[in-house]
């Protein structure tokens, strides 16, 4: 997911570029506003946190950029070409680093696991939708 702000900074083709760049192959993408209680079940995993409530909020405040990628490696992959949560400890040259505002705003999301792939793409994704 490309974060509403880094889609606000206009940052979306430089971010798709990047991916592209790296060997990711686009299955599926959608730009779309979601609403603060879809955002909380996304992140159910984290109600509990402190910032769950400034999360779903932010993540809700404009359109973002939906995607499904598939590669060797995926989830691996993407992650290290995000860089750390916050952005303030990202390599140079990850997306967090070029891209990310705070440890909030961080540009974009990545699945952790096989497991949580599978359930965030069926959050979003209607089975038509991925060709
Ligand atoms: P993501 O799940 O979005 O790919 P991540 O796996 O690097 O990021 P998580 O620990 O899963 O990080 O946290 C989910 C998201 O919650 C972060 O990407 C960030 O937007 C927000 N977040 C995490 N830690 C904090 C914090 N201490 N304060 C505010 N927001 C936070
Ligand atoms: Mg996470």
């Amino acid at each position: 997911i490309i974060k509403p702000d880094a889609v606000r900074k206009g940052h979306t083709g430089a971010i798709l570029s990047q991916i592209d760049q790296a060997g990711f192959r686009i299955v599926a993408i959608k730009r779309q506003s979601i609403s603060k209680s879809e955002a909380e079940g996304f992140y159910y995993v984290h109600r509990e946190r402190p910032f769950f409530n400034d999360l779903c909020a932010f993540m809700s405040s404009g359109p973002l950029v939906l995607m499904v990628l598939e590669k060797d490696s995926a989830i691996a992959d993407l992650r290290k070409l995000m860089g750390a949560t916050n952005p303030a400890s990202a390599e140079e040259g990850t997306i967090r680093k070029k891209f990310a505002g705070s440890i909030q705003e961080n540009a974009i999301h990545g699945s952790d696991g096989e497991d949580t792939a599978a359930v965030e793409i069926g959050y979003w994704f209607a089975g038509y939708e991925l060709i």
